[in-house]
């Protein structure tokens, strides 16, 4: 592999397991507001959930909008009157709370501080994050955290991009690599900018998106990056 000074990577789904964490936060939010936990019901929340953070991704909405609207709509279906975002606190409370690393994923990144600059490039509400990065050991271990909703700006933006360089900084974008599970924001974001791309792929998707490298789990990223 060609030889990089700075490791942007993702966080969540990359690094943190988001999924686990928030599998655990809506069987929190279930019992909380008295609605049954059912697949059914998960695939509602989903959908509202994942057409909200799709706009944020097209750069039309904030991430706060999505966040602090998505439960009053969800809430809504079973009659239930919540403030939404007061529901929103509720649920990211117990994502914090149930916080999973990925198995291996903190040993890699502790291994990367040797040789490497690591940094941590989020879309994701700053409260909860900040929670996560520090209950995981993740903040020590970083030169910088950017996280989209302390900057007002989201992956894939290219004013994302260029806060992320110039803070740094980044003078030569073939110093750098972002490596992220997500298509949309981190791979697209990557590409857009010039920055080479190691797309997480657990689960072997396919995809037409002009990658520099692929792997699918925290032993292949080590491989990759040693
Ligand atoms: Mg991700």
């Amino acid at each position: 592999m060609k030889r990089y000074k700075h490791l942007l990577f993702d966080l969540d789904n990359t690094l943190l397991d988001f999924t686990k964490s928030s599998q655990d936060a809506l069987v929190d939010v279930h019992a909380h507001y008295g609605i049954p936990h059912t697949e059914e019901n998960l695939e509602i929340y989903h959908s509202i959930n994942h057409a909200l953070w799709h706009r944020v991704e097209e750069g039309e909405i904030m991430p706060s909008d999505a966040a602090n609207t998505r439960f009053g709509k969800y809430l809504s279906h079973f009659n239930v009157k919540v403030d939404s975002a007061s529901a929103n606190m509720f649920y990211l409370d117990a994502v914090a709370h149930h916080n999973h690393v990925i198995p291996g994923a903190v040993e890699l990144l502790k291994d990367c501080t040797v040789g490497y600059n690591v940094h941590i490039i989020t879309n994701g509400l700053k409260d909860v994050q900040w929670k996560r990065l520090k209950s995981s050991g993740i903040k020590d271990l970083v030169d910088h955290v950017f996280i989209s909703d302390e900057m007002g700006v989201s992956k894939p933006d290219k004013r994302y991009f260029d806060h992320v360089c110039n803070t740094i900084p980044i003078k030569n974008m073939g110093e750098a690599l972002v490596i992220g599970d997500s298509l949309n924001s981190d791979m697209e974001g990557g590409i857009k900018y010039g920055i080479d791309t190691c797309w997480f792929n657990p689960s072997e998707k396919e995809t037409e998106k002009a990658i520099t490298y692929q792997v699918k789990n925290i032993e292949a990223l080590r491989e990759l990056l040693s």
